[in-house]
């Protein structure tokens, strides 16, 4: 088994302060008094019983129990064990660990696939920079005016036209086919009973994909050439790193901005988020096209209050606007909701009209009642019975999914204006909709963990 000398150990708690480590993982802690504090990330809560004492390096949570030192903290945080916090540490304040006992499992291991992204992100973004090979994605950014200081900020790179460009130059460094591969940079390919790989990514304009913390865990890949065949952006697979259903691209760049506005504004391309911070809006993240989950909403619900959806006017992002709705409304969530004008995006409109035109839309969007209102008074005829209905059918859908009576109760009001009904007659009809719908929601399991349903030994 690989272990970490004791001493090692030591140096690296010497030289990691748990307030800037814990502070870079939750940044809305605060100093109060003699110690930090915030809400608890191991429990949920309104109010901070969440602890960091600087003085002897210990953060303690007096709602939860959960508490320790800073590796405890990130194992905990991460949900990995005692040797991958030591060496996410130990990376974070630059001490070189000598495992004794060799080197822990390759493959599998979270530290070499974060060492492998760092290198990989670094070998792209060298080629768009100054190869010659990167000519071609130097002229397609120059002409969607993507300049060299956000080709910076975001570490843009280029994906050379080889089947092993990337791959050679790994296995140079000393990591292995299986690594790559583990890494979704690389594809494996069986010939004759012989197993070799390929590079995933070919001649493609390439978007690290960081963690919240800034860290590379994936990459999304853009095809320059229409006429060119495949997929327009192919991205990394899953992998232990990269779980697109809890990845927000930019969230590591936007994330003070949305602790300060709380306020975070997601869009769905890569390039509208990036050009949405070129134009100085700061608190924007991409959904990269994929529908929008719990896990995100989690995620967003840790720093801000309110979250504005920007979505392309087309059915299929009109859909997606009301299903990620009710995802974040039933993690407490107030959301709006911008629809853009037709065949428009954040990244086209901001080229076209100015970073007003957008911040414009923001600040009027509506609720997601009311678009949701809107949106189906067009779809539905409002003078008939059964259309009516279908509308009440579908805010009610909405409203329930908010689980504080307090934000309920002004929704059911909003609902009643709109559509002209008594708050009465449409509290009682939610309150019959919950009911029915209770059963159900009873049979999904307790999640693994949850300490009302610990898990059995076996
Ligand atoms: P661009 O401006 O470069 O054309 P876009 O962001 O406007 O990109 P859309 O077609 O609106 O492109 O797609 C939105 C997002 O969905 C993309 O940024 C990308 O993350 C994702 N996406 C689009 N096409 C694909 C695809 N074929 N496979 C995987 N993801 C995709
Ligand atoms: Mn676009």
């Amino acid at each position: 088994m690989a272990m970490i000398p004791k001493e090692t150990i030591e140096e690296i708690r010497a030289r990691c302060n748990i307030v800037e480590v814990v502070g870079a993982y939750l940044p809305e802690l605060r100093r109060r008094g003699s110690t930090y504090k915030c809400n608890c990330p191991f429990h949920k809560e309104k109010t901070p019983s969440f602890t960091v004492n600087d003085a002897r390096q210990i953060f303690h949570c007096f709602g939860c129990g959960a508490g320790g030192d800073v590796f405890r903290f990130v194992m905990d945080y991460e949900k990995v064990d005692f040797v991958t916090a030591v060496s996410v540490l130990a990376e974070r304040v630059g001490v070189e660990i000598v495992y004794e006992g060799g080197q822990p499992e390759k493959s599998g291991n979270k530290d070499v696939l974060y060492k492998l992204h760092t290198d990989a992100a670094a070998f792209y973004h060298r080629m768009l920079l100054d190869s010659a090979e990167g000519a071609e994605a130097r002229r397609y950014l120059e002409e969607r005016d993507l300049p060299v200081e956000i080709i910076k900020e975001f570490q843009i790179g280029f994906a050379p036209n080889e089947w092993e460009g990337l791959l050679g130059r790994a296995l140079k460094k000393g990591y292995e086919a299986e690594q790559l591969e583990a890494a979704g940079l690389a594809v494996p390919s069986e010939r004759g009973g012989k197993v070799s790989h390929y590079d995933r990514f070919r001649n493609r304009v390439m978007f690290p994909i960081c963690d919240q913390m800034g860290r590379v865990i994936g990459f999304s890949g853009r095809i320059m050439n229409k006429a060119e065949k495949g997929a327009k952006y192919v991205n990394s697979p899953e992998t232990l790193l990269f779980r697109k259903n809890r990845v927000l691209f930019a969230f590591d760049k936007a994330r003070k901005a949305i602790v300060d506005e709380r306020r975070a504004i997601v869009v769905e391309g890569q390039i509208d988020a990036i050009r949405c911070h070129q134009a100085g809006l700061h608190n924007v993240v991409a959904s990269q096209g994929t529908a929008l989950t719990e896990n995100h909403a989690r995620l967003i619900k840790r720093y801000a209050d309110e979250v504005i959806l920007v979505l392309d006017a087309d059915a299929a992002g009109l859909k997606a606007a009301l299903s990620s709705s009710e995802i974040f409304i039933a993690h407490e969530l107030s959301v709006r909701v911008v629809t853009l004008p037709e065949k428009e995006d954040p990244d086209s409109l901001i080229k076209k009209e100015g970073a007003k035109a957008l911040t414009d839309l923001v600040e009027t969007a509506p609720g997601a009642l009311d678009f949701l209102v809107d949106l189906m008074g067009k779809q539905e005829d409002m003078n008939t019975e059964a259309g009516r209905m279908r509308v009440v059918q579908s805010v009610l859908n909405l409203i329930r999914q908010c689980p504080s009576a307090a934000r309920r109760d002004p929704m059911i009001n909003r609902a009643a204006d709109l559509l002209n009904i008594s708050p009465l007659a449409l509290s009682q009809d939610l309150r019959r909709n919950q009911a029915q719908q209770r059963p159900a929601q009873r049979r999904i399991p307790a999640p693994a963990g949850d300490p009302d349903h610990p898990r059995r030994r076996v």
